[in-house]
């Protein structure tokens, strides 16, 4: 094989597709990454509002217990100091009735005597009637004389069935003894009602909690849910004041995210939750949006890549077949007279680098102009293949190069061959074509196709001055002379300098 068929074919196309593949692949881990942290960006933003919501809530259960506080010491305070005679009751009722009328969070604020009887109430006309010796709030300022108010658990209210959370505050007498109770009921639905004024969406829960797990209000109202007790609940098995929740709740099987807030003051805490799906539905939307968005873009480059590149190859190949074309000789797929040209002055420079020799044989066939006058000109084109072939069969090594001169006369480069071994390949190519032993009646006196060559070999130098790659061809051309002289169907060898 030739140096000069053997033109790489270099594709960028290939190149290009990876490219291509690059950037798809990099969009899709950007934007995947950007998802992904996106929802947790998004879980942690729910947090915080939910958390925020639980602390203004609790913020709020806070100062509802704080006001009916203020409450009970001001009707403790009455009782201690102005005495429990039937004026004094009679007064307080009034005062009663008046107070808890403008405070619409308390249902009743209710006075019982040291037995147990109520005295005197918000809501009239219980005198007598009820006893409260057996409420949980009654039995412990009854056993515990602390000045203190009294979050009791949730109790169906004496005063009439419904659940009630109650604040309370023991009554002393002058002599410090036991004299009985205050007590407020807030009924849980005020509670609900107020979380009611807050959009947690259709599976959103706002709820408040004692903090012995018991459930004292919730948002939706849930009659059959108040005074559950909640203790397994995650809030209350960590039992840290403030925390973020995702949990399924076992009421509805909802799994929901909220936070949990614990009030410093009073016994109680709240969650502020929201159904996760719900909540995510949003951002879930736009990710489905983003990923068909992207999924459509990585395929339109993808696809226009690839087009892309087909192009590309399809002109690369094009492009070196053309250059091929450029190089060849169309009758004999030889190389053309430029590429010798060229191919010369390469291995010229780099034998005189290495101080080795080149060779070039011109090969001329012998009365080729009678041989077109006898079977014309096309039978003489056949025969030109004929021998290109046997020519480019001897260019043996890579580096061997045979082209077509011009017309009738071949040529070939032997780059590093010294002068025999030369000689040696223009006598095999004369012994070849002799062999083929086509006709050729008026190539006298061998009357078959014959050729004539002439081998020149020189050590180049770099100076131009003593001898260039054209005196190569020259002295080729000189020597095929002397072979034509000399009888043809013969080697001649260019006298070395
Ligand atoms: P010599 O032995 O001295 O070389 O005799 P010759 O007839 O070959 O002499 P010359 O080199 O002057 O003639 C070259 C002829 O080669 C002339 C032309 O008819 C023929 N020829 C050149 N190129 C082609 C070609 O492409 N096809 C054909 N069929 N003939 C060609
Ligand atoms: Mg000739
Ligand atoms: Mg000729």
């Amino acid at each position: 094989m030739s140096a000069f068929s053997r033109i790489a074919l270099k594709s960028s196309a290939r190149g290009f597709k990876a490219f291509v593949l690059a950037v798809c692949l990099v969009i899709v881990s950007l934007e995947g990454w950007r998802d992904w942290s996106g929802r947790d960006q998004e879980i942690a933003r729910i947090n915080t509002e939910t958390l925020n919501l639980a602390k203004s809530l609790t913020q709020h259960a806070q100062d509802s217990l704080e006001v009916a506080d203020t409450l009970l010491v001001d009707v403790v305070d009455r009782i201690e100091t102005g005495g429990g005679g039937p004026n004094a009751i009679s007064r307080l009722d009034a005062f009663l009735v008046a107070r808890v009328q403008s405070l619409q969070r308390i249902k009743s604020l209710t006075i019982y005597g040291e037995d147990g009887l109520l005295l005197s109430s918000s809501l009239p006309g219980h005198r007598g009637k009820i006893d409260a010796r057996d409420q949980p709030f009654f039995q412990y300022h009854g056993a515990i004389s602390k000045a203190d108010w009294y979050l009791g658990p949730l109790i169906h209210d004496p005063l009439g069935g419904e659940w009630v959370v109650t604040l309370s505050r023991r009554i002393n007498k002058p002599d410090g003894s036991f004299g009985g109770v205050a007590q407020v009921s807030i009924p849980p639905r005020y509670f609900a009602n107020f979380f009611g004024r807050f959009d947690v969406g259709a599976q959103g829960i706002l709820a408040l909690f004692h903090t012995n797990g018991t459930l004292l209000s919730r948002y939706p109202y849930l009659e059959r849910a108040i005074g559950a007790l909640a203790v397994n609940e995650p809030w209350f098995r960590e039992g840290k004041a403030s925390g973020v929740y995702e949990y399924t709740s076992p009421l509805d099987g909802v799994t929901r995210i909220g936070g949990y807030q614990r009030n410093h003051i009073f016994p109680v805490g709240v969650l502020a939750a929201v159904g996760r799906d719900e909540a995510l539905a949003r951002w879930n939307n736009m990710f489905a949006f983003r990923i068909v968005v992207i999924g459509l873009l990585v395929t339109m480059i993808a696809t226009l890549g690839w087009r892309f590149a087909g192009e590309l190859r399809r002109r690369e190949t094009a492009e070196a077949e053309l250059a091929v074309l450029a190089r060849t000789d169309d009758l004999t797929s030889l190389a053309n007279r430029r590429t010798l040209d060229e191919q010369l002055e390469i291995e010229w420079l780099r034998a005189a680098r290495e101080k080795a020799p080149v060779s070039l044989l011109m090969i001329d066939v012998d009365r080729f102009k009678a041989y077109n006058d006898t079977y014309g000109h096309q039978a003489g084109d056949k025969c030109l293949q004929i021998i290109a072939s046997t020519i480019a069969s001897s260019a043996r090594r890579p580096s061997d190069l045979a082209a077509r001169y011009g017309g009738e006369e071949l040529a070939i480069l032997l780059p590093e061959l010294n002068e025999n071994d030369a000689a040696t390949v223009a006598e095999e190519i004369r012994s070849k074509v002799e062999a083929l032993r086509m006709l050729h009646a008026a190539n006298l006196p061998y009357r078959i196709l014959t050729v004539s060559i002439g081998s020149a070999t020189r050590v180049p130098s770099l100076d131009r001055s003593r001898i260039g790659p054209k005196d190569l061809i020259s002295l080729a051309d000189a020597a095929l002379y002397e072979a034509k002289q000399g009888g043809r169907n013969r080697v001649a060898v260019a006298k070395t300098a």
